[in-house]
């Protein structure tokens, strides 16, 4: 048998399917298309894109054109790629079905001076992040250019915020003013504020991968990844003793301890230090003790008497509740996890 990685990550690529489903109907007549930067938000971009693509999405996100690069064939999928160009990645334009998304001024003048051909622009509308400026746009600074989706992105749509419907108002009042064939606004939350913010085509992440980054969408997504670790070493802590680095958990009777294979260089960071739940094979709750140290935890199976060393638990918290726990967000959770996985899909 081949060597496997010490921990697996389990993803359910019909959840995966069924949630970029739901973002669709809820795009309305808007295409819905998939960003799969930072490695599909760290599940793995080409298993993510080849199942998206089957399903019927057309319009991929990546960062760069390495991660366009890494994305291979798409099929009859196009990829845009956020950070436009730099003249580093001249060797890499040309690769087929992959388009910059142009953010600044001196973007388009390299594209155009890279030959141009067709390209996204970026618009920024009140984040202060990429893009041109309104005023850019409508001093001619597209002039010349062929353009398939002219986006901007919103800065607080996860949250009921004034600057949702500014930015709304700000985007809607481009239309018809470059050469755009479609205009694009909304991210996971953004396609959860309503019909008038899908425009021609809606961007999810997140949400595609169980996230829920707002309340609308609870009940709706599905949850995509579980972890799963095992177990190194069994003991029993008597009472009075402690547990791990600086001995911030104290055994108030005898307790069972399992010390499992993961920690925080494999995303499963220090915050969920004596906060974080995990599931025997049962689905019995077994809390996390002490300090989350680099590669390693504790947890407690006192309600297990037969788990052993080599068992299999689940660190079985969905998204949010993990996010809740951890004070790290949902992005950062999934995006974090390491290299010590097989991923699994099913
Ligand atoms: C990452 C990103 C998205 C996806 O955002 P989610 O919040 O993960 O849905 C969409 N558009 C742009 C420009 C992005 O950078």
């Amino acid at each position: 048998m081949d060597w496997t990685a010490p921990n697996r990550l389990r993803i359910d690529g019909d959840a995966l399917v069924a949630n970029w489903r739901t973002l669709a109907r809820m795009s309305g007549r808007a295409a819905c298309g998939a960003a799969v930067k930072a490695n599909g938000y760290g599940l793995g971009a080409r298993e993510v894109a080849t199942r998206l693509v089957g399903a019927g999405c057309r319009d991929l996100f990546v960062a760069t054109w390495g991660e366009a690069r890494a994305l291979g064939d798409v099929g009859p999928a196009t990829v845009s790629v956020l950070h436009g160009v730099r003249d580093e990645d001249a060797p890499l334009v040309g690769l087929p079905a992959v388009r910059p998304v142009l953010n600044t001024v001196e973007q388009v003048r390299r594209w155009q001076a890279m030959g141009g051909g067709l390209c996204d622009v970026m618009v920024d509308t009140g984040m202060n992040r990429l893009g041109l400026s309104v005023d850019d746009v409508a001093g001619g600074a597209l002039k010349g250019l062929l353009i398939e989706t002219l986006m901007s992105h919103l800065a607080c749509a996860d949250e009921d915020h004034p600057l949702n419907a500014r930015q709304l108002a700000a985007f809607a009042g481009l239309a018809g003013r470059t050469s755009a064939r479609r205009l694009s606004l909304a991210n996971s939350a953004g396609i959860a504020l309503g019909a008038d913010y899908a425009f021609d085509l809606t961007r999810p992440g997140l949400a595609l991968y169980g996230g829920i980054p707002r309340a609308e969408l609870a009940d709706m997504i599905r949850p995509v990844v579980g972890i799963e670790a095992q177990i190194l070493q069994r003991r029993t802590v008597r009472a009075g003793e402690t547990v791990g680095y600086n001995a911030t958990w104290t055994a108030e009777q005898d307790t069972e301890v399992a010390t499992i294979n993961l920690g925080y260089a494999d995303g499963y960071w220090r915050g969920f230090s004596d906060c974080g739940t995990a599931r025997g094979p049962g689905d019995e709750v077994l809390p996390v003790i002490g300090r989350v140290s680099m590669d390693l935890v504790a947890v407690d199976v006192s309600s297990i008497p037969s788990i052993a060393e080599g068992a299999w638990i689940s660190l079985a918290d969905t998204l949010p509740a993990a996010s809740v726990a951890s004070g790290m967000s949902q992005y950062e959770l999934l995006t974090g996890l390491g290299q010590r996985f097989d991923r699994l899909w099913t």
